[in-house]
């Protein structure tokens, strides 16, 4: 059924870079044979997911949608991939992505954007908008994304659908090709909480191949769903609704409308002040560009990937490799990245972003304190036109304003489709809670559907 729906749907919406029958129907067999043998326990064998294409799966090409990387098969699976084989899952197909995960849109893409399946002239979002919409547009169940600053939480809402941002570390980081390792999470996204719940159960766990993996107990987050609200202390940033010159009115009011619902289910909803909000995207951009010039120096035509045809010697083969095989908003960032490292410009950028990121940890630590989670809307509007947002790049970071504090902070935070905006689009809201706090956010969104 789902390769049906991704023949019917994808000449519309392009949210596959890669899906490969054959190893489909193989799996299918596989995992057949293995219900049969009672080698899977859980709920999830059989069932289809998408798996965003900067994570590695054996055998089948994984290509940051990238020229750089557009022909590179990995030979081994994501710790993550190997965790949904586990679970009998079968892997339909690898989903598009802004290049290297940097944007927004999906519009970056060396292979093409991404249509939203509620309106096929806007984007779905990014940079994991390949995945949201194979599972908004019903060509998946499931899909996995990856979040640097945003990018599960901002395309769910804008294809409405759910998708959760693990606390960093929970799930491995083993396979996902590296954006920027200290903020980047693989995380589930799906049509309703409780598949998100399922799929966090299984792709959950330590890793001795991710020097960052934490060590914590298996939580039963789908049988402990409850979505008892009744209590649940809430808070909403003032700062967050003060952006109002930048905050789409149909967001607002679906804040406004969802604090009265939870309100009404039992929820103590206050606003405060959060602080340093100012801070998140000059902090998030500078680290994000920093690590990302780094890990990306490996993409330099000798080992794998794309090489340019000519050269003339070393150097020139490495120029010419790079500035071919990197798109504009990847080159752009790895500049961006050089520069605040680069000595005299170190402690006046990179160094300073780390302190501001501190304390925007130190502000969550506070409002922690007094709140179980806190409200945000995902994104300051609901899905942007195609054509629109690659104008202007400053914009489009600014749009980050409600993600990207959360992965500076390591945070795990929850996206969930509330309402629909005067343009038939959906509007997602995030909840967002304290570090291993996933329990809590997964029940109270749960209470929200
Ligand atoms: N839009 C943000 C960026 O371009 C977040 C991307 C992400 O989470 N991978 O960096």
């Amino acid at each position: 059924a789902s390769l049906d729906q991704i023949d019917r749907q994808e000449p519309k919406i392009h949210a596959f870079l890669d899906v490969d029958e054959k190893k489909v129907y193989a799996r299918v067999k596989e995992v057949e044979e293995g219900i049969k043998a009672g080698r899977y326990r859980g709920p999830l064998a059989g069932v289809p997911i998408a798996v965003k294409d900067n994570i590695c799966t054996k055998g089948q090409k994984t290509t940051c949608a990238s020229k750089i990387l557009g022909n590179f098969v990995p030979p081994y699976n994501a710790s993550a991939v190997e965790k949904l084989n586990e679970a009998g899952m079968i892997v339909i197909g690898k989903t598009n992505m802004d290049e290297f995960a940097m944007g927004s849109t999906t519009e970056t893409s060396a292979f093409g954007i991404t249509h939203n399946p509620w309106n096929t002239n806007h984007v779905p979002g990014g940079s994991s908008g390949g995945s949201c919409a194979a599972v908004a547009a019903g060509e998946a169940f499931a899909a996995l994304g990856s979040d640097t600053g945003g990018s599960i939480r901002q395309p769910s809402a804008y294809c409405g659908v759910t998708g959760i941002k693990p606390t960093y570390g929970t799930v491995s980081r083993y396979g996902l090709i590296a954006y920027a390792s200290s903020l980047d999470q693989i995380g589930p996204v799906a049509r309703d909480t409780a598949d998100c719940a399922a799929l966090l159960d299984v792709l959950m766990g330590y890793d001795p191949k991710d020097s960052t993996s934490m060590e914590r107990k298996p939580e039963q987050f789908l049988d402990s769903l409850r979505g008892d609200l009744h209590g649940v202390r809430i808070g909403v940033p003032k700062e967050y609704l003060d952006l109002a010159e930048n905050l789409d009115p149909d967001v607002k009011k679906a804040m406004v409308d969802t604090i009265h619902l939870l309100s009404r289910n039992g929820a103590i909803v206050e606003f405060f002040q959060l602080g340093m909000v100012d801070y998140v995207i000059p902090a998030y951009y500078i680290i994000a560009s920093a690590e990302a010039s780094s890990n990306l120096a490996r993409f330099d035509g000798v080992k794998y990937g794309y090489r340019t045809p000519e050269a003339d010697g070393l150097h020139d083969m490495y120029k010419k490799t790079r500035a071919e095989g990197f798109g504009e908003e990847v080159k752009r960032r790895i500049l961006l990245g050089s520069f605040v490292l680069s000595s005299g410009y170190y402690d006046a950028y990179y160094l300073k972003a780390l302190r501001a990121k501190a304390l925007i940890k130190k502000s969550f630590d506070e409002a922690f304190y007094k709140y179980d989670m806190i409200l945000a809307p995902a994104s300051p509007t609901t899905a942007p036109e195609i054509g629109k947002s690659l104008q202007d790049p400053l914009k489009m970071y600014l749009s980050d304003i409600y993600t990207t504090a959360v992965n500076l902070a390591g945070l795990p935070g929850i996206s969930v489709p509330v309402a629909m905006d005067s343009k038939g689009l959906p509007v997602g809201l995030q909840l967002v809670g304290n570090c291993f706090s996933e329990k809590k956010l997964l029940n109270a969104a749960y209470g929200l559907e």
